[in-house]
């Protein structure tokens, strides 16, 4: 077992994990057999805990949230190995049962949030769909839980802004709708995929904080993907090292940064600045 101590709290350590990664394998499927780009891959993240994977462009980071989420496409991929949230066997579980981990339990956001929020649509009405598919609420029930999402997102204005387009809203406040959405089912987990990579310096950190603010608030555990060490400074209390879909290095993010071993890992922190 690995040492999860976390520089949040110590006795995180001891809670169950909210997530328990054991062994996870993925692999495509190429025209000469399988070839995994993710390898025995093993972490757990403890309630309100923030775990961070790093590593470059194509190292599998993506892979293993859409193994988790189990969003990649059957026949074409297979996932081996154990993942557990909370009581749940997540590779044993029917379409359907996971449908309803994914509408509930887990959360995601991406890097452009543009391609999640259907244009069409007035944003109120998304997150609206997002909290009626799992609560019995009426229409004007729904309204204040919107609006209040929205101002838990520090949108300005929230209550104004319901009736609004994805076009009207600016990339780091469409990110702000996007993390609305994704807590309105009060998800154990956010998996948070390059949330901040699209977006300006400035509203990255504003991005950031909101995360970490909303975390402490809602008690979440998160997942935070990035090829940044910075970002990986701001938030992560542990931190994953990924090269090549191997986790090269695992951590206290002070030990990562501080004590940090593999070439890889030294070779990512002497890229910040
Ligand atoms: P990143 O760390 O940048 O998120 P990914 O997890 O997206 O990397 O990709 C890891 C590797 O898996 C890459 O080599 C990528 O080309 C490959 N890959 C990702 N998705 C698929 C897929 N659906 N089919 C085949 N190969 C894939
Ligand atoms: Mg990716």
């Amino acid at each position: 077992m690995l040492d999860v101590t976390s520089r949040k709290d110590e006795t995180t350590a001891r809670l169950a994990p909210v997530l328990s990664v054991e062994n996870l394998t993925t692999s495509f499927r190429t025209d000469s057999g399988w070839k995994s780009v993710v390898r025995n891959m093993s972490f757990d993240i403890a309630p309100r805990e923030t775990v961070a994977i790093v590593g470059e462009s194509g190292s599998g980071k993506s892979v293993t949230s859409l193994s988790i989420m189990r969003l990649l496409q059957k026949g074409a991929s297979r996932i081996e190995g154990k993942i557990r949230l909370g009581g749940k066997d997540l590779l044993s579980l029917s379409d359907e049962e996971m449908r309803g981990v994914r509408g509930k339990d887990i959360a995601m956001i991406f890097q452009e949030p543009m391609t999640s929020l259907n244009p069409i649509f007035p944003i109120g009405n998304q997150i609206a769909e997002a909290l009626t598919v799992h609560q019995s609420l009426t229409r004007s029930q729904a309204r204040a839980e919107v609006t209040r999402l929205l101002e838990k997102v520090r949108i300005p204005n929230a209550a104004s802004r319901f009736d609004e387009y994805p076009h009207q809203f600016s990339g780091g406040m469409r990110q702000r709708v996007m993390i609305a959405m994704a807590l309105a089912s009060r998800p154990k987990l956010l998996i948070a995929d390059e949330p901040t990579t699209a977006l300006d310096v400035t509203i990255q950190g504003q991005i950031l904080d909101l995360i970490k603010t909303l975390q402490d608030e809602e008690g979440m555990a998160v997942l935070f993907i990035t090829h940044d060490m910075g970002v990986v400074a701001e938030v992560s209390d542990r931190t994953l090292v990924m090269f090549r879909g191997d986790i090269v290095e695992m951590g206290t993010t002070d030990d990562i940064f501080h004590r940090g071993k593999h070439p890889y890992t030294r070779a990512l922190l002497a890229a910040v600045p």
